[in-house]
């Protein structure tokens, strides 16, 4: 795959005067949690609507999501607030029912990454899409793996292509959950600078305390965009409730960071 031009179209039409934020809980809970943080959403500068339906743990036994039930949720919240909508996707069942529920972006998540049968399965069910689909980087440091990600995605025609940077895990034990490594999203965006990368502190960092200073870094960076997980009772949250912020949270850490772009 060839850096191309066309990997940005979505992003340029969006016509944002900043970098895109996508914001909304990691899971969606019940419909009521859902339209509530989305209607705290609403005025802001966040653009996309993001809650985990289907929710890939590392081990058994804790909470999977609410599943499909949740779809209709999502619409409500596009039709309440104007927000678009994301849900992660991790096989073609999931493809299929989020298609059908008319969700805007379809991500993959760092553990199906790991996974090119897996990576080609979604991109075969999402073959010739015009939706906007977001892949996140594999758990482990491995750009090629990234990258081949990407080219699964790109060679079964979704031209609506974008990445998302969360981090990598590690054995030893560090201030982040997930070590930002930042030297290979720094190649990604050598290699593809018409690529859209957005970063995701919130599954970096593992905690709120360092969701700014990560944020900051990426937009220094020039990163397109940030992903950041919030819930109206973070520390109820149901999934990764120690790094959810409030939606107020959220404006402030906006406010604070220099996300404007200059004026021209
Ligand atoms: C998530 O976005 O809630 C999630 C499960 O993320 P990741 O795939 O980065 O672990
Ligand atoms: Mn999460």
């Amino acid at each position: 795959m060839e850096n191309k031009k066309e990997l940005r179209t979505w992003l340029d039409d969006m016509k944002l005067d900043h970098p895109l934020v996508i914001a909304g809980p990691c899971s969606a809970e019940t419909e009521e949690q859902v339209l509530k943080i989305a209607h705290e959403l609403k005025d802001t500068d966040v653009t996309v609507f993001r809650a985990g339906v289907w929710k890939p743990r590392t081990r058994p036994g804790g909470f999977e999501g609410v599943g499909a039930v949740a779809l209709p949720w999502l619409k409500k919240v596009k039709e309440q607030t104007g927000l678009l909508t994301a849900v992660e996707v991790a096989n073609v069942a999931h493809v299929k029912l989020a298609l059908e529920a008319d969700v805007d972006i379809l991500w993959l998540g760092a553990r199906t990454t790991v996974n090119p049968f897996a990576v080609q399965e979604v991109a075969d069910a999402l073959e010739g899409t015009d939706k906007i689909v977001l892949i996140k980087n594999p758990i482990n440091p491995d750009l090629a793996l990234w990258l081949g990600g990407v080219e699964r995605l790109y060679k079964a025609n979704i031209k609506n292509l974008g990445v998302i940077h969360r981090g990598f895990s590690s054995y030893k034990k560090t201030r982040y959950r997930n070590v930002p490594q930042w030297q290979l999203p720094i190649e990604l965006k050598r290699q593809f600078p018409d690529l859209p990368i957005i970063n995701d502190p919130s599954h970096i960092c593992g905690n709120r305390t360092g969701i700014q200073e990560i944020s900051q870094i990426a937009l220094d960076l020039n990163f397109e965009g940030l992903m950041i997980e919030t819930h109206i009772t973070p520390d109820e949250a149901w999934s990764d409730a120690a790094q959810q912020i409030t939606p107020a949270r959220l404006v402030e850490i906006m406010n604070d960071l220099k996300v404007r772009k200059p004026k021209a």
